[in-house]
């Protein structure tokens, strides 16, 4: 049982290096791409979402969600191409965790599918803090910064993070606002607009307080691009 387990594991590991295929299944991909036309429409897109945090809301006509309304982040526009869903989450968690490559590329190529209108004058990954990037081997938001970089012709800003941030899902907004206080600096003066890149935004917490940061560096307005969203709800 167990070694037709490790087939199968290595079989699909296989199957994800192949090009000229799929990433999400077996079919002949469309030129030039990672991705069939089938699964591509079938990924988790995350349409009806607010301009300002991307959480998905339900009423069509509402641009911004009641979170935002109530208090404005520092972030103007984020862009989420997806929810942080199957079989965007395997992909991530592949990248992230098991440092691959393709993934990374095939996340890259999805985000680039939903560029945002306006990115500003330089892109800016979140930054990770020395010891936990030294663990994973690599810092995710800046290798898909620097895909990014090249393929949209933007120079990259490099931050610094000084914080060992634990995870923040469980704290109230007050509570991750005090948990990031002095987490992030980064050398100014900054353009005008400019666009951080991240993996998953998850609460929004990381990319507001690094946005504070980038505004007191002479930035005026700061965009938020990642792959994918993990809803709120109402936490
Ligand atoms: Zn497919
Ligand atoms: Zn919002």
């Amino acid at each position: 049982m167990r070694g037709l387990l490790g087939w199968q594991q290595a079989h699909h590991q296989l199957r994800k290096a192949l090009p000229g295929y799929c990433a999400f299944c077996l079919a002949p991909a469309q030129i030039g791409q990672g991705w069939c036309s089938t699964c591509f429409t079938e990924l988790p897109w995350n349409t009806r979402c607010c301009e300002q945090c991307a959480e998905p809301i339900s009423q069509k006509a509402q641009r911004l969600c009641g979170r935002c309304l109530s208090e404005a982040p520092q972030i103007t526009c984020t862009q989420t191409g997806f929810l942080y869903q199957s079989p965007i989450k395997e992909l991530v968690h592949d990248f992230k965790f098991n440092a691959s490559s393709r993934a990374g590329t095939l996340l890259a190529e999805l985000m680039l599918t939903k560029r945002p209108s306006q990115l500003g004058a330089a892109l800016l990954a979140v930054p990770m803090h020395s010891k936990r990037a030294r663990e994973r081997g690599f810092n995710q938001a800046q290798w898909l910064a620097e895909q990014l970089s090249q393929r949209t012709g933007l120079p990259l800003i490099h931050a610094k993070c000084h914080k060992l941030v634990v995870s923040q899902r469980t704290l109230n907004r007050r509570e991750r606002a005090a948990n990031l206080r002095g987490a992030f600096s980064l050398a100014g003066p900054l353009p005008k607009h400019v666009t951080l890149i991240d993996d998953v935004v998850t609460t929004g917490a990381t990319g507001n307080a690094l946005a504070a940061v980038a505004r007191q560096a002479g930035a005026e307005r700061v965009d938020m691009w990642a792959v994918a969203r993990t809803p709120l709800g109402n936490s």
